[in-house]
């Protein structure tokens, strides 16, 4: 049975022209700066995001963890919103590895910081208190629903920032989706700020990596901090040429991963127990709460889909969200509707 998982868009599979591509890849060592695809890839995905360089990591959790621990020092505070990936789903690495704490603030619908919000968040400088150093800013936002925040916020927010000595960080991980859904080139989100990760291995369905892009010189810092964090790899040209083609050819497609969130949001809304949260998707992403009507728990639903071959994953105590992603066509859609209804029933 074909499997229609749509738990995340995390688990793309390489595509034939990436498997291709990867077959043939020209590598070398990429810790001497050797490897030829991976530089071509940092070079690709820096002119993207109107960056001057690029360094691949393993992970977006490595972007971001060497992006703010490049730039801060121990004792340093960096504000992000309550429901950031970096707060809530890295492993407190900031914490942990960098000495780096986190005053989190509830970020608006859209996903975004009120400046009034983070101006009142600014530490005194008072040796009492941790010293704000970095601001991050998630596009799309993922658990404010996929959401994305617009250049002239994007702008504002870093303006805000620089006037007081703060540096910015964006948790790209799904720019492109931003970007893509804004119908705007992807530059305009990313060059006001001064370092941003992106995921190869979502959406643009790579099967791993991501890229950390900013100035050559904060580059440079980050590939040392790269090199403490373990993540200097080899001949890894064999999973960045996936993430070339990634880059070529799976940016622009990310509008009909858009249209079928839109378009499944609406079928699933017309299902008795289903609430939408937001109503209608900003990007790939679906989130729904079950009403009290349902008997079912979230476990119950999952396995009754799983039985169906339909893999799905809820997102709190009656909360599902449901992503959607390259290996998700039309039929897939239908088979979801109609399942979740007669499960639901
Ligand atoms: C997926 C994701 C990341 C990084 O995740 P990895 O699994 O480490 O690549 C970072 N931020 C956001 C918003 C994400 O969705």
């Amino acid at each position: 049975m074909e499997l229609i998982d749509l738990r995340s868009d995390t688990v793309t599979k390489p595509t034939p022209a990436m498997r291709e591509a990867m077959a043939k890849a020209e590598v070398g060592d990429d810790v001497y700066g050797d490897d030829p695809t991976i530089n071509r890839l940092q070079e690709m995905a820096a002119a993207k995001l109107g960056k001057e360089a690029g360094l691949y990591v393993p992970s977006g959790t490595m972007g971001n963890l060497a992006a703010i621990l490049t730039h801060c020092n121990r004792g340093d505070e960096v504000i992000m919103g309550k429901h950031a990936h970096t707060f809530l789903h890295e492993g407190g690495g900031i914490s942990t590895l960098g000495g780096v704490s986190s005053c989190q603030l509830e970020e608006q619908k859209d996903g975004s910081l009120a400046l009034e919000e983070v101006e009142a968040a600014i530490r005194e400088d008072d040796i009492h208190e941790p010293v704000t150093r970095l601001i991050e800013i998630e596009n799309t936002h993922n658990a404010r629903g996929g959401v994305f925040q617009t250049p002239e916020y994007v702008q504002k927010l870093t303006d805000f920032a620089h006037e007081r000595g703060l540096i910015v960080h964006m948790d790209g991980a799904r720019v492109f989706n931003s970007a893509v859904a804004q119908g705007i080139d992807a530059r305009r989100l990313t060059e006001p700020v001064d370092s941003v990760t992106f995921c190869l291995s979502k959406g643009l369905g790579a099967p791993v990596g991501s890229v950390l892009c900013g100035s050559r010189e904060f580059i440079k810092k980050a590939t040392r901090m790269r090199k403490h964090l373990g993540g200097g790899m080899r001949q890894a040209g064999i999973i960045a040429a996936a993430g070339i083609v990634a880059l070529e050819s799976m940016v622009d497609r990310l509008a009909e991963d858009h249209q079928r969130a839109k378009v499944l949001a609406q079928r699933l809304s017309s299902i008795p127990g289903i609430k939408l949260n937001p109503s209608v998707p900003a990007t790939n992403m679906i989130f729904f709460d079950l009403a009290d009507t349902i008997q079912l728990t979230t476990a119950q639903i999952e396995q009754k889909l799983a039985e169906q071959g339909i893999l799905i994953m809820s997102s709190g105590p009656r909360r599902f969200r449901l992503v959607t992603h390259y290996m998700i066509d039309d039929q897939a859609l239908e088979k979801t509707v109609s399942a979740l209804r007669e499960t639901l029933q």
